[in-house]
């Protein structure tokens, strides 16, 4: 079959690359250069099943009136006029209420799993390296009450097949000795030694690669306008200069903006963006910056050793398209970094960036068919779609290929909102 992927990230990659070796002609068309430069480009680097639970969750209730209008704040809503924000708000809202919410983790949680195993899989088959670091994920916490929350949390996800073991301030010295001089201000951990962490962008780039070599075209600089439709079908995808692309099947992939241009063509989907923040630090003192992966519960931050870089990310701000760099913000990162990692790093030297998470109002992928009988959707991982992407990609070439997923996708598709 002649599949047409649009979106060369790495949930398109990822697509791509399965349905090549199902057999499918495919064509990956995207605006950017190169594959991978825009959300998957640098981010958090972590690929984390443990973070499995979605941001609309019962903590973020509560916790929502002191972040609302603080430039700081680790979710900042810039709420203006703009339906689509509000929209998105009030599901977000309505995603928080607990039995609702530990339902969305739970499929969240799955799919993660899966993308787990499929990763395995993939590099013990390809040897792609992207500065991988499987040494486990370990998530800190500053008071009793939050540490508590996650301990609940993780019982939950231990008896979903989640390896998750809670420790105490000094145990989580001791599998990252590189807290150390962060010690008294941790109350406790969570640490899963099954995640792992890598640059998102190295992978994409390299698995683009390996998806050419089998036949994979790649068309890019290549900007989509719309999709052409007729009755249940999409006819195909517009791009500038009056061209059109015609296949069989349509994998839409293009992040937060499949929902401008699924819109146009008369499909509602709940994506929107939520902006965070990176910097890519030098580091200077090996022997004291971590390698296992860390995330501050606190800050909302996230650690990951790529090489001898260490990537900070973190925050999200509610505010459009707009993916420009807000200096307070983008500093923020860098600064809640350095608290937990003093002295290992050229803060001078940092790279800073900004990304577009295509977030649903309850932190699920949306995956699966739509109206259109040849249009397939694989969008929406927030902020997992590095744990997610390949396990996502092999699910939806198995779509696409007719054959029933190895994951269990029920409650994924665009008919649940
Ligand atoms: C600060 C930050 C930290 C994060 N940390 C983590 C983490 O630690 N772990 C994790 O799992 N996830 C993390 N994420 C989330 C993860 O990066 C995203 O979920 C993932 O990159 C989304 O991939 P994607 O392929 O859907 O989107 P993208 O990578 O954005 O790909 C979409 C592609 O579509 C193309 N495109 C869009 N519109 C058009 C058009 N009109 N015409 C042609 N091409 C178009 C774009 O050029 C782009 O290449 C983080 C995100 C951010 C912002």
């Amino acid at each position: 079959m002649k599949v047409i992927v649009l979106g060369a990230g790495i949930i398109g990659v990822s697509t791509a690359y399965y349905l090549a070796r199902a057999g499918h002609r495919v064509t990956v068309i995207d605006r950017q250069p190169e594959p991978g430069l825009e959300t998957s480009f640098a981010n958090g680097g972590q690929i984390s099943a443990s973070h499995a639970e979605p941001w609309s969750n019962p903590a973020t209730l509560w916790k929502l009136p002191g972040w609302l209008g603080r430039r700081n704040a680790p979710l900042w809503f810039r709420l203006h006029w703009d339906p689509a924000m509000w929209r998105f708000f009030l599901r977000f809202l309505a995603n928080c209420r607990g039995a609702v919410s530990r339902a969305n983790a739970e499929k969240a949680l799955r799919l993660a799993l899966y993308s787990r195993a499929v990763m395995g899989e993939l590099r013990a088959e390809t040897g792609i390296a992207f500065d991988a670091q499987d040494r486990g994920i370990l998530h800190v916490y500053r008071s009793a009450r939050a540490l508590d929350r996650a301990a609940a949390t993780a019982e939950h996800f231990r008896g979903l097949g989640l390896d998750t073991q809670a420790l105490n301030a000094d145990a989580c010295v001791q599998i990252e000795p590189a807290l150390g001089s962060a010690r008294d201000t941790i109350r406790g951990g969570i640490f899963s030694p099954g995640d792992s962490s890598g640059d998102a962008y190295v992978f994409t780039h390299e698995l683009a690669q390996l998806a050419a070599d089998a036949g994979v075209e790649f068309r890019m600089d290549t900007k989509i306008l719309r999709l052409a439709h007729m009755g249940d079908r999409v006819t195909g995808v517009m791009m500038h200069g009056g061209i059109m692309m015609t296949a069989d099947r349509y994998v839409c992939a293009l992040g937060s903006y499949s929902a401008p241009l699924l819109a146009a063509a008369g499909i509602d989907l709940p994506v929107y963006p939520a902006k965070g923040y990176s910097a890519t630090v030098p580091v200077t003192a090996s022997n004291r910056a971590p390698v296992v992966s860390i995330t501050d519960d606190d800050t909302k931050i996230v650690v990951s050793r790529l090489g001898n870089r260490l990537r900070i990310a973190g925050t999200a701000e509610f505010n459009g398209f707009d993916d420009s760099i807000n200096d307070s913000r983008a500093g923020a990162v860098l600064a809640a970094g350095l608290r937990l990692f003093p002295d290992c790093m050229d803060r001078d030297g940092a790279e800073f960036w900004a990304g577009l998470r295509p977030l649903t109002p309850d932190g699920v992928p949306v995956i699966g068919p739509t109206r259109f009988r040849n249009l397939i959707l694989n969008t929406g991982h927030g902020t997992l779609g590095w744990t997610m992407g390949v396990g996502s990609g092999r699910a939806v070439a198995d779509l696409v290929s007719g054959k029933a997923p190895e994951v269990d996708l029920t409650g994924f598709g665009i008919d649940r909102f």
